[in-house]
């Protein structure tokens, strides 16, 4: 089987890379999606904040997702669900593996990584103690709820102030559930400052700075964590069901291992969205990957590679240059106060929200 280009990952970085490729004239495409609908991580993210860049307008995860999976159903992009790519070969022959297709070798003559990021584990910091049931990372979490309705716990702590772990503890909290404290080892919050006021702040949950856990208790169930704190050294017993960890994001590209050569991409693959780097808005994702959508296209059409895709970054904020930071959308414009009101929004709102404003 041979396509021109072959996508791999449905996400939103997938969908606008395939979808702007194709305007660019290649018709002959292929998407691949390792889960049973197109859409990635947005699916789980049942919060607004989507979408304010890009379409102008606060969307939920899945109802940003959905319009472009509309415009790739009305395409002719091939696309396999429910399907993996599991090895990428120097010559350009993707293996998939999928319950309807089996084993398959597709030959392309360009590729795009779109794979996302996946979780940092636990068992990446030095942890004493017990391991049991009742520990999950936040993305983990999120999709037990949002996407299969599950319960996973009543009393919660997160370690790690990253944005996913921040929106899974507003979420908790509005689901009624305790939420003791979030906490974090460096002297400031990991996430948007947007998701720091309206996560935390707003609903009174602690964030402990300069703290982290140390060992984790229980047997069958975890019943508590000890936390320390790494200025004065103190330790502190917080009993709890469930330990949602929010400790970083590592880009999935393991598939492009086999053809790196002399530290170099080969011309006919592309990275774009999270496999590339961590992204904090996916309206950035989007414009990104719609760029090497057209530079892959470029390259299908010519043979020749002419640049790649520039990074675009969501944090435009600089606390030292300014007033106020604005929390109004993930760019987080740095405001300078006026005798008018703010100056200094870059993203296009007209009606910048000064964090100082919501305390
Ligand atoms: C909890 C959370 C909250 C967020 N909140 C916001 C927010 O409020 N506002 C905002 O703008 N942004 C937010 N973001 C960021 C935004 O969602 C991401 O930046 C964006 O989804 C990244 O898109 P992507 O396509 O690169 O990756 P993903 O969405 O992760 O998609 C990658 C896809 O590739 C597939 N895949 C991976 N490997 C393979 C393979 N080998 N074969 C086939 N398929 C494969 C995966 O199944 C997945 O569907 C949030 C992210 C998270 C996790």
């Amino acid at each position: 089987m041979k396509y021109d280009l072959v996508v791999v990952g449905g996400g939103p970085a997938g969908m606008a890379a395939a979808l702007r490729a194709q305007k660019e004239s290649v018709s002959n495409i292929l998407l691949v999606e390792r889960e049973e609908e197109l859409g990635g991580v947005l699916r789980q993210c049942v919060h607004f904040g989507f979408g304010l860049i890009y379409f102008g307008e606060e969307l939920t995860g899945p109802q940003y997702a959905e319009r472009f999976a509309i415009k790739i159903r009305q395409s002719n992009i091939d696309v396999f669900v429910a399907t993996s790519v599991v090895q990428l070969k120097p010559d350009g022959v993707l293996v998939l593996s999928g319950e309807k297709c089996g084993l398959l070798e597709v030959k392309a003559q360009a590729v795009i990584l779109a794979s996302g990021c996946r979780e940092r584990p636990l068992g990446t910091i030095p942890l004493t103690g017990t391991r049991p049931s009742g520990i999950f990372t936040a993305g983990m979490a999120q999709k037990m709820m949002n996407l299969g309705g599950y319960e996973i716990g009543k009393r919660f702590v997160i370690l790690g102030s990253g944005d996913i772990g921040l929106i899974m503890a507003r979420q908790l909290k509005l689901l009624n559930r305790d939420v003791l404290a979030v906490i974090e080892k460096e002297k400031q919050c990991g996430g948007l400052e947007r998701n720091r006021v309206h996560c935390l702040e707003k609903y009174h949950i602690p964030l402990q700075l300069r703290c982290t856990v140390t060992e984790i208790h229980g047997k069958n169930r975890i019943t508590g964590v000890t936390i320390k704190n790494l200025f004065n050294e103190q330790e502190e017993f917080l009993a709890c069901d469930t330990l949602i960890t929010s400790i970083g994001l590592i880009p999935e590209r393991e598939l492009a291992e086999e053809v790196y050569s002399d530290g170099r991409l080969p011309d006919w693959l592309f990275l774009c969205g999270n496999a590339c780097y961590v992204h904090d808005a996916v309206d950035d994702v989007t414009l990104e990957a719609e760029e090497t959508g057209r530079l892959a296209a470029q390259f299908v059409v010519s043979g020749k590679i002419t640049k790649r895709a520039k990074h675009i970054s969501s944090r435009t904020g600089n606390a030292a240059n300014s007033d106020i930071i604005c929390i109004g959308c993930p760019k987080a414009c740095a405001l300078i106060k006026t005798d008018n009101g703010f100056a200094g929004a870059v993203c296009g709102r007209k009606d910048p929200v000064p964090s100082c404003l919501c305390h």
